[in-house]
C-alpha cells in the first residue's frame, strides 16, 4: 500500500528501465509541471500518461529533470515536440553537455545507452525552487549517484522526490566510483541531508513511494557501508546493473550479440581494466557476470540467447 499522497500530484509508477515520472498539477489556467520522463523507447506511453492525467483543459508547462541518465530524460523530446510551449529545466551542471549534446559527458555512449537529442530553456539551481499548484519545490544538490543531480523537497507537507539517491530498498549505482572518482562519502552526506529534512512521505526515481523513511535510510546506509568496505562489489555490481538494464531494454538477445555490445561499452572496459582484467577477456568476464545473474534469477540463458527475466 501507497502512504497517501496529496492530491494535486500524480506518481507514474513505471519500473526500473523508465523512472517513475512525477506530475504535479497547476491551478486552474496553470499548466502542469512534470518531474522526469523515462526511458526514450517509453517516449510514446510517456506521453499518453501525462494526457490522460492532466486535468481538463490544462496543458503540460514545464519538463524538471532531477538528473539526466537516459531514464530519467528519454521522453524529454517526444513531449517537447507534442506539446506546444513546454520548457524544459535541468540541472545546472548539465547544461552544457546538452547544448553540445556530448553523449560521453552525458553517459549515454558510456553506458551503452540511448537518448533522443533534447535542448533546455533554463537550469535549476540547487538551493533554487520553483513553484506549481499551492505547492513550492526547493531543490537540493544530491551528488553520488549522478554528480548533478538534484532532489525535490515540497516542505509544507513534507514529501521528498529522491530520484536516485534514495530508493525504498537501496539508491542508485555511484557513477563516479565506476569511472575511478571518489563519491561514496557523496552518497553518506545526501542521506544525511535527506534525513535532516525529515520527509514524510519520499517518492523515489524507482519503486512505489514510501514512507518508512526511517528504514529505507538504514538500509541505505548498510549497503553504502558494504561497498565502502569492498569497491571492487560496487564495481561489479554496477556493471551488472548496466547488462540488466540492457536486456531490459533489448528483452533478449544471441550471446555474440550482447557480447559485442558489452565490448563496445566504454564503461564495462574501464571497470574490467581496474579490477586487474578477471576472467582474461572481457567476454569471459561478462560470461561469469551473467551466471551471476542467472543464479540471481534476474537474467535466463537459453539456445544462445540471453532473456530478461522481469
Ligand atoms: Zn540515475
Amino acid at each position: 500500500m501507497h502512504p497517501p499522497l496529496p492530491s494535486d500530484l500524480a506518481v507514474f509508477e513505471r519500473g526500473w528501465l523508465s523512472s517513475n515520472n512525477i506530475l504535479l498539477h497547476g491551478r486552474d489556467g496553470e499548466g502542469a509541471v512534470l518531474v522526469d520522463t523515462g526511458y526514450v523507447s517509453h517516449a510514446e506511453q510517456t506521453l499518453a500518461l501525462v494526457r490522460h492525467a492532466l486535468r481538463r483543459g490544462a496543458s503540460l508547462a514545464r519538463i524538471v529533470n532531477t538528473h539526466l541518465h537516459s531514464d530519467h530524460c528519454g521522453a524529454n523530446a517526444t513531449l517537447a515536440r507534442a506539446l506546444p510551449g513546454l520548457t524544459i529545466t535541468i540541472p545546472p551542471g548539465h547544461a552544457d553537455a546538452v547544448a553540445r549534446w556530448d553523449e560521453d559527458q552525458l553517459t549515454y555512449r558510456l553506458t551503452g545507452q540511448r537518448c533522443e537529442r533534447f535542448t533546455h530553456d533554463d537550469v535549476l539551481q540547487p538551493g533554487g525552487s520553483f513553484s506549481v499548484g499551492t505547492r513550492t519545490w526547493v531543490a537540493d544538490a544530491a551528488p553520488g549517484h549522478d554528480p548533478h543531480s538534484l532532489i525535490l523537497f515540497d516542505a509544507r507537507d513534507g514529501v521528498l522526490i529522491s530520484a536516485d539517491a534514495l530508493w525504498a530498498d537501496g539508491f542508485g549505482v555511484v557513477f563516479p566510483e565506476l569511472d575511478g572518482d571518489s563519491a561514496f562519502d557523496d552518497v553518506a552526506a545526501v542521506l544525511d541531508e535527506i534525513e535532516r529534512l525529515a520527509p514524510r512521505v519520499v517518492i523515489p526515481g524507482h519503486g512505489a513511494p514510501f514512507d518508512d523513511v526511517a528504514g529505507a535510510l538504514q538500509r541505505a546506509r548498510s549497503r553504502l557501508a558494504a561497498f565502502r568496505a569492498d569497491p571492487t562489489r560496487h564495481a561489479r555490481h554496477g556493471i551488472k546493473v548496466m547488462v540488466k538494464y540492457h536486456l531490459l531494454e533489448v528483452q533478449h538477445e544471441a550471446l555474440t550479440d550482447l557480447r559485442a555490445w558489452f565490448a563496445s561499452m566504454p564503461l564495462a572496459l574501464a571497470v574490467w581494466l581496474r579490477l586487474g582484467r578477471p576472467e582474461g577477456t572481457p567476454a569471459g568476464w561478462l560470461d561469469r557476470l551473467l551466471n551471476e545473474l542467472t543464479a540471481a534469477g534476474a537474467l535466463r540463458c537459453a539456445e544462445g540467447s540471453v532473456h530478461d527475466a522481469a
